[in-house]
This record gives structure tokens, C-alpha cells and sequence, in this order.
């Protein structure tokens, strides 16, 4: 990864397609459904990079992989890959 940091001590992301990708990965593997999950990705004002949060809107992305099933079908996928790895 690259080298940069926030005051904020997030996690930094380079660009909001990085951060968006992040975001669905991290919905996939867990089974996330409450408000606390990260659910956005905004540009920081103190780094200029982007972060994910919990607050305001769904990302466009995310919802979109949720309603269309993306999401489920990727847990799905990654319930099966622990499976075969615990053997
Ligand atoms: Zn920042």
C-alpha cells in the first residue's frame, strides 16, 4: 500500500473507486446490517483522500450491490471458501 496518512487516523484511501471497492469488499465478507457498518466513502478535507464512515447517505455502489444481490451472492461464495478451508 502507499504511504500517506490522515490527523484523523483513518484509513486512507486514494481514490473514491479504491474506497467504493473497499467498502463492497468489506460488506461481502462480513455480514454487516446494522448502522454501524461503514455504508459511505467521502473525501476528507484534512488529507484530500478518502475515508469510509457510517454516517449520511448510502454509497450509490453499495446500495446497488445490495439490492441487486451482489453482496448475498459474494457471502454466499466466501461461506463456501471457509468451508473448504477448515477441512
Ligand atoms: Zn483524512
Amino acid at each position: 500500500m502507499f504511504n500517506r496518512s490522515c490527523p484523523t487516523g483513518k484509513i486512507v484511501y486514494a481514490s473514491l473507486p479504491i474506497a467504493e471497492d473497499v467498502l463492497i469488499e468489506l460488506w461481502s465478507r462480513n455480514e454487516y446490517n446494522s448502522a454501524i457498518a461503514p455504508i459511505a466513502v467521502y473525501r476528507c478535507d484534512d488529507c484530500g483522500f478518502y475515508h469510509l464512515t457510517s454516517k449520511g447517505p448510502m454509497n450509490d455502489k453499495l446500495s446497488k450491490a445490495i439490492s441487486s444481490g451482489q453482496i448475498n451472492r459474494q457471502r454466499e461464495a466466501n461461506r463456501w471458501e471457509d468451508k473448504f478451508k477448515k477441512r
